[in-house]
């Protein structure tokens, strides 16, 4: 028995299902998880010491890869001055005034503890402001575990198939319209026939939760002129892309303007942090100056607050990590393409940046019906087998993976070929 094996017997005992957070649990792969004991750069060592090239990088924080050296150092200085106050900090100022020059459309931003937590916050600012209680989400997006955002959910809500779950009052989903991604048709039926209801319509700009899904040509610019034509508030989730598909995230990569936009993952280097922010006029309606009652205990912690802080830095002052992130993901999109075209197994890549997926599909995978109709049961063999050779993937197809630049050339050549082994295993 290995020692994650061992750790994971031990964790049910106390833990439920052994972990803090499902898609942790292999359970749509099968087998037992890996317990990790520490990281550096591109590499993950387990319990037993095995290495493995990572390619899930804490779900997207780790961009510059783990242990980034002056994160760490950061941190470890910071943290002789307490680890929290509960009085406001200049950090705090630092860092809203840094993402603010780093982003467009945020004149307020106010910093909370995941990207659960911005999600459910900027839904509740969405409707304070408007008057209005429903929502339009995507099918195969995921948001968070709030109530609200728990309907036709991707991650580990559509890795577990879970449909209708259980604890989310009825009377909450059916305030939770939902339409395929990238049908804009599907969203001006909802708004036709819900006239002057609309709150919001939140979306994963470039979605992350069904693999990986890059929006068509035009459909976000037509969510943008919907939202301004009702009067919908239009909230970009960039919790995997804010910080990743640029220093701007998807607002200046796709050049779409949101008014509202939620942060998770980056903007803490690993830290537990999240952030909604967005235009004046609507965030003035968050308590203390308005009536849309948010609050934290832990929100803008000092440790939190100097990761994200110094690590931001390292990226607005360092526009070349974005080329190299790009130039690496495109070297592993082609190697890839280049293997799996020499079988005959069906597959279609997806990649946005340094977001990319493989679905084993014939069919263009544009929307989450079509990642589910994928051979995901092939996706799961795959899985191990790159596992079993020492590389990380997401344990599911149904979430996007993260590159991250301390990745050498050699990993990703390492990558293509285990991925031609497993192939060759096939035919
Ligand atoms: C990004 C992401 C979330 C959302 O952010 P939280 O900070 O966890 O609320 C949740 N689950 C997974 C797997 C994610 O990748």
């Amino acid at each position: 028995m290995s020692k994650s094996d061992i750790l994971f017997k031990r964790a049910q005992e106390s833990i439920p299902g052994g972990v803090n957070s499902p898609v942790r649990a292999f359970k749509s792969v099968g087998g037992n998880p890996i317990f990790m004991k520490k990281a550096k750069g591109a590499y993950m060592y387990d319990a037993d010491g095995k290495q493995y090239i990572d390619y899930i990088n804490s779900w997207g924080p780790m961009i510059l890869g783990h242990a980034y050296g002056p994160v760490v150092e950061a941190i470890r200085e910071k943290v002789y001055d307490s680890t929290s106050f509960g009085a406001p900090t200049e950090l705090e100022i630092e860092m809203a005034e840094l993402i603010k020059s780093m982003v467009p459309n945020v004149d307020l931003i106010r910093m909370v503890n995941s990207g659960t937590e911005a999600c459910m916050s900027a839904v509740r600012l969405a409707r304070g402001y408007t008057g209005r209680n429903k929502i339009i989400k995507f099918e195969g997006c995921y948001h968070g575990h709030a109530d609200a955002f728990l309907v036709k959910a991707g991650s580990g809500v559509a890795t577990f198939n879970i449909q209708n779950v259980p604890g989310v009052p009825a009377t909450v989903s059916r305030d939770t319209l939902t339409a395929p991604y990238n049908d804009l048709q599907a969203v001006e039926t909802l708004i036709a026939q819900n006239p002057g209801e609309i709150a919001a319509i939140i979306i994963e700009p470039v979605a992350g939760n069904m693999g990986c899904i890059p929006p068509a040509e035009g459909f976000l610019k037509g969510l943008r002129e919907l939202c301004t034509k009702e009067g919908i508030v239009f909230i970009f989730y960039e919790v995997m892309t804010g910080f990743r598909l640029a220093a701007g995230g998807a607002q200046e990569r796709l050049d779409i303007d949101a008014d509202l936009v939620t942060y998770g993952k980056v903007i803490g280097a690993g830290m537990p942090v999240g952030a909604f922010g967005g235009k004046r006029e609507i965030m003035e309606h968050i308590a203390p100056l308005g009536n849309v009652y948010q609050a934290g205990t832990l929100s803008g912690n000092p440790i939190a607050m100097i990761a994200g802080v110094t690590l931001l830095t390292e990226l607005k002052n360092n526009p070349s990590i974005y080329t190299e992130l790009e130039e690496k993901t495109a070297y592993l999109h082609t190697g890839l393409q280049s293997i799996l075209s020499q079988g005959n197994t069906p597959f279609k890549i997806n990649r946005v940046g340094s977001m990319i997926s493989v679905h084993f599909s014939s069919e263009e995978v544009t929307d989450f019906g079509a990642a589910g109709r994928a051979n995901n049961a092939l996706f799961n063999q795959y899985f191990h087998y790159m596992l079993d050779n020492g590389i990380y993937l997401p344990p599911s197809a149904f979430e996007t993976w993260f590159i991250c630049n301390a990745l050498t050339n050699a990993d990703i050549d390492r990558t293509i070929e285990v991925t031609g082994s497993f192939l060759a295993g096939r035919n």
